[in-house]
């Protein structure tokens, strides 16, 4: 069976049923497309679309992709898969021209779809069209070029086009090639053509059908509703496993006072992650894994995929969450850097998940088990999210507070800067805080806090304590407990937990060079609030750079000097290969240089 017939679930009978009675030419179209193009005022756009839409009648499907430039929803994946040199190809098969010439062509105008125009030109001198292009007829063909694949497909998919180039006009394959190649530039969006089905088909609630459109964001199901004036569908349309979503997206604002104004006196705040979107869905032993611009993107994540199964057993479900690369062996989040080396990558995946693997920090469900959960508030959302399953390795629940205390809230804020992440996602916890699909709105405010600086200089801190590694760190550590001194107080402050930057030489070593220091208890001479699986009588300097300071109310350098139950931190250390043997702990960076550090580098930067 053809994509075709499997993608609008039609029997072949049935098919070839409709494909005959398919009446719009589509030459009727492209004068309509052609048209639009000379104009830029959207009421006149929306117009001469709705008169097209209302003529349209089985093809109607077929000729909301064409206007949006598409053959089918971007979540099917669906492309034609031809080249612009295999196009070229084509021109030049059909004119006699060299490939050179219509290559040459090609560079001086830039488009696809003119160079089409002027070859159909010459040609149609030469010979009269022997059919007229139907819209569904069109549209048939083109997805079978897209279908079309393996072994001798780029014959068969320049061979189709040519046969459709054929019995097209010079204007019909303009737009041909521009669908074709994805550039239509109808200068017709998304909310604009469903305006012109809304007016189409009279239907009066454009924000209804905007809001259907979110949910499932196939125009062409859209164009059907409306058509067969399928009210009550379009009022209750909601999530359906297998269908994207389209996201919900927050505002934003500089600081904690302003989002407590504008939500209330209690809010939540969850970590920012600084990752890939990842809207889940689970059909049973099937999983999907949507981009946030509803793009499948499963096949990029077999690690998700994996973990999602082991956790949702038995469920069918959507769920919202950003993914971060972490370190397998400290459970550190990696900084953005290496999302990208686990972005669009297909191949040699095993390696790169070993090296780079992902966790999915989830803050949303928004159906489960045949129920929607959309117009349910946050908070019995997230308290569903929180029985609903057990974290693993891979999947977990973002970090949560729910707080009205505004130091409560800012300490929380820093502890997620010093956790890796980018800042908070604020969330509206009234009873209006239901999840809306596809709108930037104040019932989520992010607040980030940019940190693009490097620390300028290096600092050498010195080992207090070590947790045991896990994983391939196993016999070693996975992250060491470092210090500053404090000469005021006479004590050493921790001030991060330091766990990247080791070869396997040093990682293996480190147990045998820390030895002689261990201690039973935490030494008199650390204050820590921490608590640490090994602990070191402060000896050992190591040098280390990071990203920037931060304040954390774990670490107790500088406790309580910026803010009550706070201390500030290191955020990204990594070791930089070098042993400060020429120091002893007395020597290493002082409490006082970090808060220097710090003072200087909060002139530079405020929060955005
Ligand atoms: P931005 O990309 O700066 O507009 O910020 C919004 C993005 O933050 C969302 O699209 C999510 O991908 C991401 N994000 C990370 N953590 C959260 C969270 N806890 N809640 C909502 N969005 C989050």
């Amino acid at each position: 069976m053809s994509r075709y017939c499997r993608q609008f679930m039609l029997k072949p009978e049935s098919y070839n049923k409709l494909k005959a009675s398919y009446s719009m030419l589509f030459k009727t179209a492209a004068d309509v497309f052609e048209q639009i193009s000379n104009t830029s005022k959207r009421t006149e756009i929306t117009k001469a679309l709705a008169d097209l839409f209302a003529q349209a009648d089985s093809d109607l499907k077929s000729l909301v992709y064409f206007v949006q430039g598409k053959l089918a929803p971007d979540y099917e994946g669906i492309e034609s898969g031809l080249s612009d040199k295999s196009i070229i190809k084509v021109f030049s098969s059909i004119s006699g021209r060299s490939e050179q010439d219509i290559t040459g062509l090609f560079h001086k105008v830039g488009d696809l779809g003119v160079v089409a125009e002027e070859i159909m030109t010459e040609k149609l001198q030469k010979s009269l069209l022997s059919t007229q292009l139907t819209v569904g007829d069109l549209h048939a063909k083109l997805l079978e070029i897209a279908e079309s694949s393996g072994s001798g497909s780029n014959r068969n998919k320049t061979g189709l086009l040519e046969s459709i180039l054929l019995d097209a006009s010079p204007n019909e394959s303009k737009y041909i090639c521009r669908i074709l190649t994805g550039k239509l530039r109808l200068g017709a969006s998304d909310i604009t053509i469903l305006n012109a089905l809304s007016q189409a088909f009279s239907y009066e609630d454009s924000d209804e059908v905007e809001n259907a459109y979110n949910f499932h964001p196939d125009i062409g199901f859209i164009a059907e509703l409306l058509k067969s004036k399928d009210i009550r569908k379009i009022k209750e349309i909601g999530p359906e496993p297998g269908i994207p979503i389209k996201v919900m997206l927050a505002e934003r604002l500089p600081d904690i006072a302003q989002i407590m104004e504008k939500m209330g006196d209690e809010v939540a705040f969850e970590y920012k992650y600084d990752g890939i979107r990842s809207q889940i869905h689970k059909m049973g032993e099937k999983v999907i894994i949507y981009s946030r611009g509803t793009e499948n993107q499963t096949e990029q994540f077999p690690d998700i995929v994996k973990a999602v199964k082991e956790t949702f057993r038995g469920r069918n479900c959507i769920l919202d969450g950003e993914a971060v690369p972490v370190n397998p062996e400290t459970g550190e989040i990696y900084p953005f850097q290496a999302v990208s080396q686990r972005r669009g990558r297909k191949y040699n995946l095993d390696a790169t998940i070993q090296e780079i693997p992902l966790v999915v920090f989830l803050f949303d469900i928004l159906y489960l088990d045949g129920r929607s959960m959309v117009k349910l508030p946050y908070m019995e959302r997230r308290k569903t999210l929180e029985e609903l399953f057990e974290e693993n390795q891979g999947i977990k629940r973002a970090t949560q507070l729910v707080s009205g205390d505004q130091n409560k809230l800012a300490l929380f804020f820093e502890q997620a800067i010093q956790d890796g992440c980018e800042g908070i996602v604020a969330k509206n916890v009234t009873e209006k805080s239901v999840y809306r699909a596809g709108a930037r709105g104040w019932l989520w405010i992010k607040m980030k806090r940019d940190y693009k600086s490097e620390l300028a200089d290096t600092l050498d801190l010195v080992v207090v304590g070590a947790f045991a590694g896990h994983g391939r760190r196993k016999g070693a550590y996975g992250a060491l407990l470092m210090a500053s001194y404090n000469s005021d107080m006479d004590r050493f402050e921790t001030v991060c937990k330091l766990g990247t930057g080791f070869n396997d030489d040093v990682l293996f070593g480190l147990p045998k060079m820390l030895l002689p220091f261990t201690s039973k208890e935490k030494p008199n001479s650390v204050e820590s609030k921490i608590k640490a699986d090994f602990w070191f009588n402060p000896s050992l300097v190591m040098e280390i750079s990071g990203a920037e300071i931060t304040l954390s109310p774990v670490h107790t350098c500088a406790m309580g000097l910026f803010r009550p139950d706070s201390g500030i931190a290191i955020r990204f250390p990594r070791f930089t290969g070098r042993f400060r043997q020429d120091k002893n702990a007395f020597d290493c960076t002082s409490t006082t240089e970090i808060i220097e550090m710090y003072q200087s580098q909060a002139k530079k930067t405020a929060p955005s």
